[in-house]
């Protein structure tokens, strides 16, 4: 701004001018300054492109951290000013972590940046692709009462907003149960929690309505709702009842599961081993049990199998059934046409279909299966050059090795069914070592119909957000070197390699200081070693130093004096 602010002033601009055309050693000097002064100024004229980040969780803070190139003019809008590490928030509902442990202020990361990044505290309530703007409200109330609102203009939008819980538009959820998403949300169970003790323990409550205050339901058997329980069982049985022994015997905990089975996304050893530590520790698992109805003091089920609806009172309800559209998305995936998804879809670049410069990742979003399947049949069909309707079995697996490295979830799905197997689901009639095309894609439509999008995971959402930094990084290069295989390059493509998800397994803790992990290659791991595993990891992935360090101390402090029970 110094370099502008001199060149503007009309006096010394003549004063360059008049040195520019006088000769000699002047005229050396004027050749350099002006034209330094003037390409000083083109370059900074040149307006760099505005980044605008909806979100500050798992997919926004991974995509903040790995945006090196300074050119970009960042934005980041979010109804939080931090980042939490939510695989440990099922611990803030009892205080084995603080919650403060595992937040993370985002100014302090975005600090770090070499690059200026400008942080609003508001949330986005519309998004408008016609003017390439979205509109935001502040979070806080004005004087009047009202929020502010405003509008910030992008030339790239990053929507990383997740997603909110699922109430599957059941009667009295929202207003009865406790939901488990937020760092607030958890908060509120921990001081829940030790109402109910407080509240059983007053002399005018009878014996009938202690064991309702004292009868926690958790609803969902995934594995938040199954680490809930299990923490909730050891806060219950390591803290709270030495404090109120009196009332230990009221105390109950019910997990509803409408499957058959919890923790269904796993091996069956872990979820056959969960249920019966589970039933060791006198959790009550019912399954087949869908819910139906929330009131103030009872919540209405539906068993599967007698059909019958039965009331349980309950003392407080935990509802964790997975997740749903937040409404700002729903109003843009009308106004793009996207009417009868669940989530935003993208395609694997993760730009959102239907739309220009707008990249979505995270919860909130998921990669377009149908159009990879249509995409892999095309490109199974260009390898057949003869049209005649079968491939040599060799020229086969090459197409699959490359549909494999293309589409890493086809890849996962052809492991689990083992290509063997799959490959002669497709052999023609005629030929042992010849594959008729027909049938490849009747079997393409079943892998379609088992194929299942990637997870709504934090593993997920921060490999997406790395990705999509590393493509901006890498924007001008690209555009010249488009990388991938020669194949996938024509018109309409992107110039960067698609994003490639790479598991690293997933843990369920449960309790006891056990607990259960499913690491690649279908390799289980389940007991008391497992829990040490799971301890090492989650403290590596701690996004700073400093909430790793609070994390530890807190595991430390709860291993010598338990966990803290004031209500505050
Ligand atoms: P989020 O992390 O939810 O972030 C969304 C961001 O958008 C937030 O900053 C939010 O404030 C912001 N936002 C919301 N509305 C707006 C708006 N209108 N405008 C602007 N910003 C907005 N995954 C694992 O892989 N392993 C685990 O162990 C694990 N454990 C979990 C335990 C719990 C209790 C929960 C709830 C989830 C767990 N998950 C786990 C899932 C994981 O947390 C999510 O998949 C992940 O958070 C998704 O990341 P995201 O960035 O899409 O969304």
């Amino acid at each position: 701004r110094a370099k502008g602010a001199f060149h503007d002033h009309p006096t010394v601009t003549k004063l360059l001018v008049v040195l520019s055309v006088s000769g000699g050693g002047v005229a050396a000097f004027s050749d350099a300054r002006p034209f330094q002064f003037g390409y000083a100024d083109a370059a900074h004229d040149v307006k760099k492109k505005k980044v605008v980040v909806l979100g500050t969780g798992w997919a926004g803070t991974s995509f903040l951290k790995s945006l090196k190139d300074p050119s970009y003019d960042v934005h980041v809008i979010s109804p939080r000013n931090y980042f939490a590490f939510t695989p440990l928030l099922p611990s803030v509902t009892n205080g084995t972590v603080e919650a403060r442990s595992i937040v993370e202020p985002i100014r302090s990361i975005v600090r770090k940046k070499k690059f200026d990044v400008h942080f609003k505290e508001a949330e986005c309530y519309k998004i408008d692709t016609v003017n390439k703007k979205v509109c935001c409200r502040s979070t806080q109330e004005n004087n009047l009462g009202g929020s502010e609102e405003f509008t910030v203009d992008y030339d790239y939008l990053v929507i990383a907003m997740g997603a909110r819980a699922n109430t599957f538009n059941t009667p009295g959820v929202v207003e009865y149960a406790h939901f488990l998403k937020e760092v607030e949300d958890a908060q509120r169970i921990r001081r829940t929690v030790i109402d109910c003790f407080e509240r059983a323990s007053l002399p005018t409550v009878s014996e009938e309505e202690k064991k309702r205050i004292l009868h926690f339901v958790v609803v969902g058997g995934g594995p938040t709702g199954v680490e809930f329980a299990a923490e909730l069982h050891d806060f219950v049985n390591e803290d709270l009842a030495k404090l109120y022994p009196a009332l230990k015997q009221h105390v109950k905990i019910t997990l509803l599961e409408a499957a058959d089975h919890i923790l269904n996304m796993f091996d069956k050893r872990i979820t056959e081993f969960a249920e019966e530590k589970f039933q060791r520790d006198g959790i009550d698992v019912k399954t087949g049990s869908m819910v139906v109805k929330v009131s103030d003091k009872e919540i209405s089920t539906k068993e599967r199998s007698s059909g019958k609806t039965v009331e349980i009172p309950f003392g407080m309800v935990v509802w964790s059934t997975g997740i749903g559209t937040r409404p700002v998305i729903m109003d843009f995936m009308k106004q793009i046409g996207q009417t009868n998804r669940r989530v935003l879809a993208t395609d694997e670049w993760l730009r959102v279909e239907g739309c220009d410069s707008i990249y979505a990742l995270g919860d909130c979003a998921t990669i377009n299966q149908r159009k990879v399947m249509e995409d892999i049949a095309a490109i199974f069909s260009k390898a057949d050059e003869n049209n005649s309707g079968t491939l040599k079995v060799d020229d086969f697996k090459g197409v699959i090795k490359d549909i494999a490295e293309r589409y890493p979830q086809v890849q996962i799905h052809l492991k689990k069914n083992q290509l063997r197997n799959f490959l002669q689901l497709l052999k023609s009639k005629d030929g042992e070592d010849e594959l008729n095309i027909e049938k490849f894609k009747q079997a393409l439509a079943e892998v379609d119909k088992q194929m299942k999008s990637l997870p709504p995971t934090a593993q997920v959402a921060s490999q997406q957000g790395v990705y999509l930094a590393d493509c901006f990084n890498r924007m001008d290069i690209c555009e010249k070197y488009p990388e991938g295989p020669i194949r996938f390059r024509a018109a309409g493509r992107h110039r960067f390699r698609p994003f490639r998800y790479k598991h690293f397994g997933q843990f369920a803790p449960l309790g006891g200081e056990q607990a259960a992990a499913q690491l690649p290659g279908d390799w289980v791991s389940i007991g008391h070693s497992t829990q040490w595993l799971w301890y090492s990891v989650y403290a590596s992935k701690l996004v700073s130093w400093r909430t790793r360090l609070l994390v530890i101390s807190d595991w430390g402090r709860r291993f010598i004096f338990g966990r803290d029970s004031s209500r505050i």
